[in-house]
């Protein structure tokens, strides 16, 4: 089976670290010099937006999936020659926020109250009517909190459209959440759905910094599955997805979601017997999903700007994930998954860990 991805950073590295167990051959398409995935399959030296490479691309394929969402997704949809799963739809939403907040709706997903914006005044407008605090964003091509400011007083709010750079915003109410947590799972070609664990994530910057599982708050769990299984039925969605919640007052609202594989999943590397990425493939490629059952309490830290030696990570239950990819401030290099019998041990751990590495509690 010779598996395409698109893209070729560390989601496809790690689908691939998955995937060659299972008898799986790799090949990236990615526009880089030397994308990190490339050590563990072919690379394809080509623009996200090239049609006739992708097209050859998925000719040479027996399944076809990506890593990376700003890839042009009316161009994966308006080919006969290409079938990409998850299918193309559910990327189109997912690259714009306006798109993938309707389609939270739709879903009965609940969200923040937000707004398309497409200049000054109609930011001046928002601030008079849904009222402060909010938060801006750009609608597409955001990551990792690039492309967002926050409105806490009227005077944040002079001059925004032109300071977040002239494109279209979401601009919605800033939620004073009690945690952040995220749903991962995967639904197969004949429509079974899996679901791990819910996970708590904490982001610094605006970069996801760290995950644990939460085993105990099954209200929690029952919206999250719900919600889950509405979004995946709508897009008709094959392969794994993730979607990021903030909890307030028990309730999840709905902030965005991800077509593929996701950070804030990696702990599923070491803590449950399938992984992310192993059922993202089992998915794409018609073989059937494995357990989502946890196999211990985990968790994750991202190694984000620097990298320490494997030798210096070392205790029991610790399992270290290197990219290949050289440090730069804020680019995620490496995480670091933590198991444990416990849940807060696995906490104890995480902070130990994140203050060994400098990296603050
Ligand atoms: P995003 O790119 O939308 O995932 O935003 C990055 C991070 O910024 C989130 O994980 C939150 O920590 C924070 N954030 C984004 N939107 C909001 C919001 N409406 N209210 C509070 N915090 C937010």
């Amino acid at each position: 089976m010779h598996v395409g991805v698109i893209g070729g950073g560390q989601l496809g590295r790690m689908l691939a670290l998955a995937g060659i167990p299972l008898g799986m051959r790799f090949s990236f398409l990615d526009p880089g010099d030397a994308p990190c995935a490339g050590a563990l399959g072919d690379v394809v030296n080509a623009a996200f937006d090239n049609a006739e490479a992708i097209e050859a691309f998925a000719a040479r394929c027996d399944a076809l999936t990506f890593e990376f969402e700003n890839i042009p997704a009316q161009l994966l949809s308006g080919s006969d020659s290409i079938t990409i799963l998850p299918p193309a739809n559910a990327l189109f939403a997912a690259q714009e926020r306006a798109r993938e907040k309707s389609l939270f709706e739709a879903c009965d997903i609940p969200v923040a109250p937000w707004r398309a914006v497409d200049s000054q005044s109609e930011v001046d407008a928002v601030v008079e009517e849904l009222g402060l605090p909010l938060i801006a964003k750009t609608r597409s091509l955001g990551y990792d909190g690039k492309g967002q400011s926050r409105i806490l007083a009227a005077e944040d709010a002079r001059g925004l459209f032109e300071r977040l750079g002239n494109v279209p915003l979401l601009v919605e109410r800033l939620v004073p959440f009690d945690q952040e947590v995220s749903v991962i799972g995967t639904r197969g070609a004949d429509g079974q759905v899996i679901i791990y664990p819910l996970t708590r994530n904490v982001h610094r910057d605006g970069i996801l910094h760290t995950s644990e599982t939460i085993g105990d708050e099954k209200h929690l769990a029952r919206q999250a599955v719900h919600h889950f299984r509405a979004l995946a039925e709508a897009t008709d969605y094959v392969g794994t997805l993730a979607i990021e919640f903030f909890v307030k007052d028990g309730l999840l609202l709905g902030n965005e979601f991800a077509p593929r594989v996701h950070n804030s999943g990696h702990w599923t590397q070491n803590g449950a017997p399938y992984s992310q990425f192993e059922n993202h493939l089992r998915a794409i490629t018609g073989l059937p999903l494995g357990t989502t059952a946890l196999s211990r309490p985990s968790g994750m830290l991202n190694l984000v700007g620097s990298m320490p030696t494997a030798q210096s990570i070392e205790g029991d239950g610790l399992f270290f994930h290197a990219y290949d990819k050289s440090p730069r401030p804020g680019r995620k290099i490496g995480h670091i998954n933590i198991v444990a019998d416990t849940q807060e041990s696995v906490r104890h751990k995480l902070v130990a860990l994140s203050e060994q590495l400098n990296l603050g509690a």
